[in-house]
């Protein structure tokens, strides 16, 4: 008997993550037929907070998901900056509340995989999304590509499948990336460490905040509610990232565990006005620990019928919110081309060409200018000192210049969403 089971699919996308699963909602709405196979034996609700800017809360609500992922998610109002004496720095509105046509979300990983999932079941068959099959492999020839598969419940080689396309969205230990990128150098530390975790507690600010506090030589904080209303009594799952420049740091593994007197020293005098921060840390329900790494950009992700997306592509250091978007973006682009270039190798570099450069430049400028820098810009200007007035050290409007550069790198500048496709 062949170990091959016939050209089973039109489009194999490898990995129900955010990027996998959005990308069969895309080529579903387009007509495009496609299958998702996942390594994990059963999807769990694993990590904790990730934001969705408006550029790709654009593509999920234009798939009809808007009404799960609000019930879902907390619909940010606005982005605050602060020192690490808590005194403000500079606050802007997110999503809607900034004129946008499309909400900000943040929301647990899980919950949003869980929307993602549901609407793909529901919307191409409870077949859609295959478990159990751990990606070991891709070959093709000018006809056809065959995907490699492992149980990663018992270990056994599974039947190879064919398809016409292969789409990697395998996150960021990809193994069709180290296949086709055989020589690759190992993830880049960037010199900081990161703690991440949640803690149900009393809204903060306006209940809807996404918080970035102090710098990263002593201690960076990025705090922002992710569930409403956990425990009838109107507390929130408040998700929170300590991010400490350090030589100290692990391998990557998103189920990391971490722990507390690794880090809440940074941060024990942090009692503000609007948040008693160690109070937060020593309510956890869970610590998790995550080395800030990224790798250098590729040059190529597409080879013959075989392409890459999301963190298999691009990976990124989490100092933009722009993780899970950029593998949403990728999806919507690669629903374009394979809906307009009848040619599945010549659809996959025009997929390439478009978004190979511009995540190129999202991955460099999250190493160097990320949004973040509002608030070094303010650590160096006063030397990591109190201030009395904010317009003494820096202006709104340099502040604000700031903001919007990286908004136009990342491509969620408001006037860029309301011309864009
Ligand atoms: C368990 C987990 C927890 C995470 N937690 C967070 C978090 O708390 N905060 C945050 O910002 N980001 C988190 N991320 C990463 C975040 O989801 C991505 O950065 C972003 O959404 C881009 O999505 P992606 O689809 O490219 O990759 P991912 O969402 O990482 O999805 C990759 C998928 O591919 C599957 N996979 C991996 N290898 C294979 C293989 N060989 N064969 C088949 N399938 C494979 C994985 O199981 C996963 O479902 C997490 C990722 C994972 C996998």
């Amino acid at each position: 008997m062949s170990d091959v089971r016939g050209r089973d699919e039109r489009v194999l996308i490898v990995g129900a993550g955010i990027g996998g699963l959005v990308l069969a909602l895309e080529l579903h709405d387009a007509g495009i037929p496609c299958r998702v196979y996942e390594a994990v034996p059963e999807i769990r609700p694993l990590g904790v907070g990730v934001n969705i800017l408006p550029h790709a809360s654009r593509v999920l609500c234009q798939l009809g998901l808007e009404d799960p992922l609000t019930r879902a998610s907390v619909t940010t109002r606005e982005s605050v900056f602060f020192n690490r004496f808590g005194q403000l720095i500079y606050r802007e509105p997110s999503g809607r509340y900034a004129g946008y046509d499309h909400p900000q979300f943040s929301i647990h990983r899980g919950d949003l995989q869980r929307v993602l999932l549901d609407a793909v079941r529901e919307r191409l068959g409870a077949d859609a999304v295959v478990l159990d099959h751990r990606c070991t492999g891709v070959t093709q020839d000018d006809r056809v590509a065959q995907v490699r598969f492992r149980s990663s419940s018992t270990g056994e080689t599974l039947p190879a499948v064919a398809a016409d396309v292969v789409v990697a969205g395998d996150g960021i230990h990809s193994a069709v990336r180290a296949q086709l990128h055989p020589n690759e150098g190992p993830p880049r530390y960037s010199g900081i460490n990161m703690w991440r975790g949640t803690t149900v507690g009393q809204p903060i600010l306006t209940g809807a905040s996404m918080v970035r506090a102090g710098w990263l030589d002593r201690g960076k904080m990025v705090i922002y509610p992710i569930r409403d209303n956990v425990d009838g009594r109107g507390n929130q799952l408040i998700n929170w990232v300590a991010e400490i420049e350090t030589p100290r740091h692990v391998e990557r593994d998103w189920g990391r565990p971490g722990r507390l007197e690794d880090f809440i020293g940074a941060f024990e005098d942090w009692h503000f006005d609007w948040l008693d921060v160690p109070a937060m840390l020593r309510g956890a329900e869970q610590v998790l620990e995550y080395p800030m790494v990224d790798q250098d950009p590729l040059d190529r992700w597409t080879f013959g019928r075989v392409t890459l997306l999301g963190d298999a592509a691009h990976p990124m250091v989490p100092r933009g919110s722009n993780g899970a978007g950029q593998a949403i973006l990728d999806a919507r682009a690669l629903r374009h081309s394979l809906s307009t270039i009848d040619d599945p190798q010549a659809a996959l570099q025009a997929y390439e060409k478009r978004r190979l450069p511009v995540t190129t430049q999202v991955v460099r400028t999250n190493r160097s200018t990320p949004p973040d820098v509002i608030i070094r810009e303010v650590w160096e200007r006063t030397g990591d000192q109190p201030f009395e007035r904010i317009e003494d050290v820096i202006s709104r409007a340099e502040l604000e210049a700031i903001s919007r550069r990286y908004k136009e790198i990342a491509g969620f500048a408001p006037e860029a969403l309301r011309t864009g496709d």
